[in-house]
């Protein structure tokens, strides 16, 4: 249910779900808390798996404890991602578990960690937040990309993943046009070959050989199976 954004530039423009089952929202970007400050991210909770996936492409820049001294400090275990080349930072707040590495390059769907409590927290969640150039004054609204409602509460939210890699459409020759270059350039990553966006020739003849290579039907039209079979890529 998450919708693509152009918003990072076409290395990076689309973000998705970061779980691969159903979550919730548990606190709303910009919320006004007792304290008299504004909450600047945007607090997820999983409901059964609790793993949470990069959303975009990206270099984990910061990987572990905010204060390793200080546990319940900040956010905890936090991993740090630039988005592509962009001055946009996304962080990963209060996990339980890491499971990359700085300098990693990441892609849609590569494991971060696990959701947990570590840092100033009074329960389960991930907090999920976008800073510009990387400082604590610059905010952006995440939901407000990520298409999630910014509503608490107890509504649950399940991710689809096929579709928000690849668009509910077929892609094929020539389709052009926001969102199919978005979908375009995610089926090209996925496929290893530029992600310009523009489904031509080359990519037409990659995505024959890869359902060829797949056992299906060779048409170069990415249609239902042929998504499912390359969102496993991710
Ligand atoms: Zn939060």
């Amino acid at each position: 249910m998450v919708s693509a954004a152009f918003l990072f530039g076409i290395e990076v423009d689309f973000l998705i779900s970061p779980y691969k089952g159903t979550f919730r929202v548990s606190q709303a970007y910009r919320n006004l808390r007792a304290n008299g400050t504004y909450h600047q991210g945007y607090d997820l909770v999983g409901i059964g798996d609790k793993s949470i996936y990069c959303p975009v492409y990206g270099t984990v820049i910061r990987a572990g404890w905010e204060c390793a001294t200080l546990p319940k400090k900040g956010f905890g275990q936090r991993v740090v991602v630039r988005i592509g080349s962009t001055a946009y930072y996304m962080y990963f707040g209060h996990l339980s578990k890491i499971n990359v590495a700085v300098g990693q390059k990441l892609k849609p769907g590569d494991l971060i960690g696990v959701e947990g409590s570590t840092g100033h927290s009074t329960g389960s969640h991930l907090h999920w937040e976008i800073r510009i150039n990387d400082i604590s004054t610059g905010y952006v609204s995440v939901h407000q990309y990520a298409g999630i409602p910014n509503v608490a509460g107890s509504t649950a939210y399940t991710s689809n993943w096929v579709a928000e890699l690849f668009g509910p459409s077929n892609l094929k020759k020539s389709t052009s046009g926001f969102p199919q270059r978005l979908y375009n350039s995610v089926l090209q990553g996925a496929l290893g070959i530029d992600k310009d966006g523009i489904f031509g020739a080359n990519t037409e003849k990659t995505v024959k050989e890869f359902q060829s290579a797949h056992g299906l039907t060779a048409d170069g039209i990415a249609g239902a199976k042929t998504k499912v079979a390359l969102a496993k890529l991710f």
